[in-house]
């Protein structure tokens, strides 16, 4: 069984041959929307729809959580011991790692990210279900001296659920497994809202989860749009936990969304992530961190490092490093291998980061280089905008305020560490940073200074299964990967047992 029509895995950087049409997975079954409408997804690369998708509207979303519930309430998930959750959860990453090309291919015609970005990405993936397999059957409650001898008191920890996860284009599959894979560890089961910008790659990964033998209903999609299928699901009462990966003001939404009937929320949201050089930094390490920061992945990711930070004996260095670098990065096809930067994943969002530039330049920020659309006649169908950095920004303007979400840095200058984390903690968001520096006692105290939540020292944009990730102040809330993850999938039941048959004071707690 497979999601689309088409079936045959494209060659290596070919587009997908013929024009596919999707299906969605809800309780085991590949169907359409239940209106029958679809949508297209568009390729960035050249501007041409390459799948139809359904178009889910609420009743679809109620499909999908009444067969998350059934294989939740008395169903066979939770009732599965951890060992054997974990066995599925192998198989599926085995099935990811011999996908990982297939799949990474569709990701890049869908959303316009660099092929070695997302076959990387993808066979990285495997370890993230690996990781949380080997966490599937050691997640365990505790026994708790009691104040009393009558009493033995322990925990218990239990699968919060039906969750739905709902999820961004920038790198759908991997943000739905910072998801999915604690929670099918935790015993919950599972209903996923791609983004509508691409949606492709997660239907194809539902392919692989139903190959694996999952019990139908443990994991469900539904394809469609933030309005008609993201907030139904987020209101639905049967979702005891939204696990939402977007935009800091979809967040706000979803939140409220989910407070009329409580349901348990996790947050990762925007960021506008400090990168901080002090001037005894490795200064060619640094600027090579800086372009990992904001130009790879053509800017489009939640921890861009997009406010740089120098300090004022090497800023004109560092800029002058980082003007040459822009200028020389080189754009094209996403799916070639040599390419370094894509275009924006659609036409909208060019169009937004054009505003932003655009803005940037009437509040008085100097370009250094890029601001505009490459002219190459390659590059005219797909959304590129080149390189762009601003200098002299002040952290007033909104340059340095908003997130741009495309391949556009701000460059500020400081003077002092106390400074630079003055500046690097006057915004709202608080998702990462970056700090470049030789001297061992700055980087740890600079890194406990600034409000965010992952810091890199001489580092910039590393992830991994085992270290926890998510943001501080409007940057979201909870956090996924690590142990931690677990926790935001799981509810706490303490058990107290009475032992000695004794007769109590009815009208006394205790
Ligand atoms: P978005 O908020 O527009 O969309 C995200 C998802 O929310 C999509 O699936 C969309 O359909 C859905 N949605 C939209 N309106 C909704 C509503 N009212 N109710 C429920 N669902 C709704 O974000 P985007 O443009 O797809 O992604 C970019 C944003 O995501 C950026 O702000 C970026 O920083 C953030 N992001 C954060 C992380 C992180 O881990 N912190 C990672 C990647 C992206």
């Amino acid at each position: 069984m497979t999601a689309g029509d088409v079936t045959e895995a494209p060659a290596r950087s070919q587009k997908p041959a013929e024009r596919r049409k999707y299906r969605m997975l809800i309780g085991g079954e590949w169907v359409e929307a239940r209106s029958g409408e679809t949508f297209e997804s568009v390729d960035p690369f050249t501007g041409r729809p390459w799948a139809d998708i359904p178009r889910a509207g609420p009743e679809d979303v109620d499909a999908a959580v009444r067969a998350a519930r059934a294989a939740f309430d008395g169903g066979p998930w939770p009732a599965m011991s951890g060992t054997e959750r974990a066995r599925l959860m192998r198989r599926l990453a085995e099935l990811i790692a011999e996908n990982a090309e297939r799949i990474a291919i569709v990701e890049t015609t869908d959303n316009g990210k660099l092929i070695r970005e997302m076959e990387g990405q993808l066979r990285g993936l495997a370890d993230y279900y690996h990781w949380f397999a080997g966490a599937a059957d050691k997640i365990h409650g505790e026994t708790i001296p009691p104040d009393r001898t009558n009493f033995l008191i322990y925990t218990l920890k239990e699968p919060v659920g039906v969750v739905a996860a709902i999820t961004p284009w920038n790198s759908p599959v991997l943000l739905m497994s910072w998801k999915l894979a604690p929670a099918l560890a935790a015993g919950c089961t599972f209903v996923c809202k791609p983004a509508e910008q691409a949606p492709a790659s997660t239907l194809e990964f539902a392919a692989l989860v139903e190959e694996a033998g999952f019990p139908p209903g443990v994991f469900n999609v539904v394809t469609g749009f933030g309005e008609d299928a993201g907030a139904p699901l987020v209101a639905h009462p049967g979702v005891d936990k939204v696990a939402f990966t977007g935009a800091t003001s979809t967040g706000k939404l979803v939140m409220k969304g989910a407070a009329d009937h409580l349901a348990r929320v996790s947050l990762e949201l925007g960021g506008k992530s400090p990168h901080m050089i002090f001037a005894d930094a490795d200064l060619d390490a640094a600027a090579n961190g800086v372009v990992a920061g904001i130009f790879a992945a053509t800017g489009q990711t939640c921890m861009a490092g997009s406010r740089l930070m120098v300090q004022d004996e090497v800023y004109k260095d560092v800029l002058e490093r980082l003007a040459d670098r822009a200028r020389a990065i080189r754009l094209g096809d996403p799916l070639e291998e040599a390419t370094e930067m894509g275009p924006v994943a659609f036409r909208e969002h060019l169009a937004n980061v054009e505003r932003h530039i655009a803005a940037a330049t009437d509040e008085g920020a100097r370009l250094v280089t890029g601001g505009a659309r490459p002219d190459a006649p390659a590059l005219r169908d797909g959304f590129f905008v080149e390189p762009t950095i601003f200098g002299d920004v002040e952290n007033t303007m909104g340059i340095a305020r908003d997130e741009v979400f495309g391949p556009v840095l701000a460059a500020l200058r400081f003077s002092s560490e106390e400074d630079a984390l003055a500046l690097a903690n006057d915004t709202p968001f608080g998702l990462a940073a970056g700090v470049w520096t030789r001297d061992v006692q700055r980087a740890h105290r600079v890194a406990r200074g600034i409000r965010a939540g992952t810091v890199w020292v001489n580092a910039y944009r590393s992830v991994g299964p085992m270290a926890p990730f998510g943001g501080y102040k409007q940057s979201g809330m909870g956090r996924e990967n690590g142990l931690a993850a677990i926790g935001e999938y799981t509810e706490t039941k303490t058990v107290w047992v009475e032992l000695s048959g004794a007769t109590r004071d009815p009208f006394k707690l205790g």
